[in-house]
């Protein structure tokens, strides 16, 4: 058979990875990606001497015992790239006790941490430990993650099961509950909102178990040189095999003729002809603007109905004259007095202090950034209809943020040199995710064990990568969903799929 090119759409982590693979694999390639940068989501910006890192917080297993560590060494990544070991994945800091306690890799000394605030419920941390412990050396990729859908034989669900019979029944009964189920059995309401805000809420509680294992393992680690710097990585490998970017070339269609994809219409009305088209960009707008939803079943309509999404955030960032040392890079702080935005109210914010490398900001100086959930709608609105207001509104929770953190860093309001708002709307101009939803859906127990076919019904030469086939996103699923569009390819040329190392 000819050499059949593609063309993937978004140069996020999964479309970069996706265009790694197809190279690899004698498929010349060439994406197309609406910002002027690689990374989606994964990214930093310049202001004033200062780098604002908006994404990833923790990369997962960055050192050899995992499968994904094989995708970081394919994808030059192991050899590019500082991780620096996170012994605290982060402080939970409650106002209104005072209390305050870190997650650290020791799991014995985290046991005895929450017991020692709340010994009524020393028999549930003692089962959040044994199953945290139990999921110490868990291979992410052979549970589910190595394969897609299509390419899903009989064999392996039983290897997949062999993978998970050490820690198979925390997969199953209250562990496979949301996070917010699990809790109403604690006593202690500290103790309750640390273990839902460890990831999310609605996560399944063998998500957190996971969490705490991988971090327990030393497989929980920190970007010394921020996301952008991650996604450029791969930008490399990328071009090194021969893939082409183009920036500033938002795809608006994705041509069809008689039901197979055959190229992409730009923003900019030039049209671009492969033999295969990949999108790697938001679910939504591949589904029902560029194919324009003649290629959604009843089930995908459903899903983009009735699925929660990520809420959206609001990161407000400040460059400070100071040091922080000794500051863990994530602290939680449940607010004693919650604020409203737009009749929401934030009743805790999640602050980054980018202390741990000098990277992100002049000598003797930090990055302090805060996030929360805020709404869609009214950003999305505001921006469109009240210019002013929408800046004067982030003016304002700038300055709002900047009182609460006075509280715990006092001196911070007159240090600050620079401040940067990112709303919900900033998230989707620059990476178009739907409803500025980050990281797609939310990995509720439904949605995380729902395994999305990268194919749509009724398309022919048409496959998706990324978060939005990946429910509940992060780095390593979309890398390897990058990874599984060239394994279709290959598996439907009847090709063997190669890998090559740099
Ligand atoms: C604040 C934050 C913290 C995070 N923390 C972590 C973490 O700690 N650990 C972890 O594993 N994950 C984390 N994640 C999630 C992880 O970064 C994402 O799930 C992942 O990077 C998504 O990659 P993607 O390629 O699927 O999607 P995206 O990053 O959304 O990439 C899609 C790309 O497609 C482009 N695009 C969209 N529409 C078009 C179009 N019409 N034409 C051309 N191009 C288009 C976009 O511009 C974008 O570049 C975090 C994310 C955020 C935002």
């Amino acid at each position: 058979m000819a050499t059949r090119s593609v063309i993937i759409i978004g140069a996020g982590l999964a479309g970069l990875a996706a265009g790694c693979y197809c190279q690899m694999n004698g498929y010349p390639t060439r994406i197309f990606e609406h910002h002027h940068k690689p990374g989606g989501v994964a990214t930093t910006w310049k202001r004033k001497g200062y780098t604002i890192d908006g994404g990833i917080h923790f990369l997962m297993g960055h050192k050899p015992g995992q499968s994904i560590h094989e995708l970081y060494r394919e994808l030059g990544i192991h050899e590019a790239i500082r991780v620096l070991d996170m012994t605290v994945y982060g402080r939970y800091l409650d106002e209104a006790s005072g209390r305050s306690v870190e997650i650290t890799k020791d799991l014995d000394r985290l046991a005895a941490e929450l017991k020692a605030f709340s010994p009524s419920d020393a028999r549930a941390i003692n089962d959040l430990m044994a199953g945290a412990r139990a999921m110490q050396g868990s291979d992410m990729g052979k549970m589910g993650l190595a394969k897609p859908p299509e390419l899903l034989g009989r064999l392996d669900g039983l290897k997949q099961m062999w993978a998970m019979r050490r820690v198979f029944k925390y997969f199953t009964g209250k562990y496979a509950e949301p996070v917010a189920e699990y809790t109403r059995g604690l006593q202690h309401p500290f103790l309750r909102q640390v273990i839902e805000n460890l990831f999310l809420p609605e996560v399944p509680v063998w998500f957190i178990l996971m969490l705490l294992g991988m971090l327990a393992e030393g497989q929980i680690g920190l970007l010394a040189d921020g996301a952008l710097n991650f996604a450029r990585t791969i930008e490399n490998r990328y071009k090194q095999l021969g893939g082409q970017v183009t920036y500033k070339a938002t795809v608006e269609e994705i041509l069809v003729e008689d039901d197979r994809a055959v190229g992409v219409r730009l923003a900019d009305g030039s049209e671009y002809r492969g033999d295969i088209v990949v999108s790697a960009a938001d679910g939504y707008s591949t589904i029902f603007k560029m194919l324009g939803g003649r290629y959604a079943d009843e089930k995908i309509k459903s899903r983009y109905a009735n699925w929660k999404l990520f809420c959206p955030l609001m990161i407000v960032s400040y460059g400070v004259a100071r040091k922080f040392p000794g500051e863990p890079p994530l602290t939680t702080i449940m607010l004693k007095h919650p604020f409203n935005v737009n009749n929401r109210p934030v009743n805790g914010i999640l602050v980054r202090i980018f202390n741990y490398t000098p990277e992100f900001s002049p000598p003797g100086k930090t990055v302090v950034q805060v996030e929360f959930e805020v709404e869609w709608d009214y950003w999305n609105n505001l921006q469109k209809e009240d210019r002013a207001r929408y800046d004067a509104d982030k003016e304002r929770i700038a300055t709002e943020i900047l009182e609460r953190l006075e509280a715990h860093y006092p001196g911070i309001s007159s240090q600050v040199e620079v401040t940067d708002v990112a709303t919900p709307y900033t998230t989707w101009r620059y990476t178009r995710n739907y409803r500025g939803a980050w990281e797609g859906w939310l990995p509720t127990p439904e949605a995380i064990t729902t395994m999305i076919e990268r194919a749509l019904p009724g398309i022919q030469n048409f496959y998706m990568a990324g978060q939005w086939v990946m429910p509940g996103g992060g780095v390593v699923p979309c890398l390897y969903s990058g990874r599984h569009v060239a394994e279709i390819l290959c598996s439907r040329d009847k090709k063997r799929f190669a890998t090559v190392l740099p």
